[in-house]
Formats: structure tokens, C-alpha cells, sequence
């Protein structure tokens, strides 16, 4: 069994986040320490550990990310703009919480996608 994170809890409203969307399948909040103007998390409210544990019948709330990255992005006022959707997976990936995440990310020019390695 995965171990439930902080993600879990926020899913439930146990502790406090800025929750700006919330449905049966998914749950949408601002990122705690934002990298950009806009910075909202976009999960599954099933928990999935990492992108290595997708499977086929996740499909539906995947895809309900999706559909939410974009209501969010132009609710933000960032979609025309431009924006950027990222998934972390693992070490390499820079996965922090086990519990998989897109991050929502834009508001203003991002840098280039990848920098070097720390
Ligand atoms: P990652 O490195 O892709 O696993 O990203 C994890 C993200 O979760 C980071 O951007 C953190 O700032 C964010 N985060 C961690 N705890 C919280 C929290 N309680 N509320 C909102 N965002 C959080």
C-alpha cells in the first residue's frame, strides 16, 4: 500500500490550502512556496505515487487534470500568454511528494525548460 502525504489531507480539507477547484476526481490548490505568479497543484484525489504508477483505469482523472490546468489557466488570466504543465517523477525528476502533481505554472516569461543539474 503507498503511503497517503500532505496531499491527502488537503484532499480531505483536514489542513488548510487555497483549494480553488475540487470535483469528484480531482482537486486544485496554490502551491505553498509559488516558483512563478501563478503556481497551482492539480491532483488526483485517489492517490497515485508517481507518474510510474499510471495505469489504464486513471485515465479519467488524468485527463480531468488536464481539462482543469486549462479552466484554471484562463481563470488566471494566464492562458493566452502562455504557461507551462509539469510533472516531477522520481529522484531525477525532483519529486518532493509522492503523491502525483501538476504543477500549473506561468504568469510571467519562464526561464528555459531545463537548467543544469545542482
Ligand atoms: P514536486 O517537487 O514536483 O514533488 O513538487 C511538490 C510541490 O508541493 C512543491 O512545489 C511544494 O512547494 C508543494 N507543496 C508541498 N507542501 C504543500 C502544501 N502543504 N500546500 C501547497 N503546496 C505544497
Amino acid at each position: 500500500m503507498a503511503e497517503e502525504t500532505i496531499f491527502s489531507k488537503i484532499i480531505r480539507r483536514e489542513i488548510p490550502a487555497d483549494i480553488l477547484y475540487q470535483d469528484e476526481l480531482v482537486t486544485a490548490f496554490r502551491d505553498i512556496t509559488p516558483q512563478a505568479p501563478t503556481h497551482i497543484l492539480i491532483i488526483p484525489n485517489h492517490l497515485i505515487p508517481t507518474a510510474n504508477d499510471i495505469k489504464a483505469s486513471d485515465e479519467k482523472a488524468l485527463g480531468r487534470m488536464m481539462s482543469v490546468a486549462a479552466k484554471l489557466a484562463q481563470e488566471e488570466g494566464i492562458a493566452e500568454d502562455g504557461y507551462r504543465l509539469i510533472m516531477n517523477c522520481n529522484q531525477h525528476g525532483g519529486q518532493e511528494v509522492f503523491h502525483i502533481h501538476m504543477h500549473l505554472v506561468g504568469g510571467h516569461q519562464l526561464g528555459r525548460m531545463l537548467s543544469p543539474p545542482a
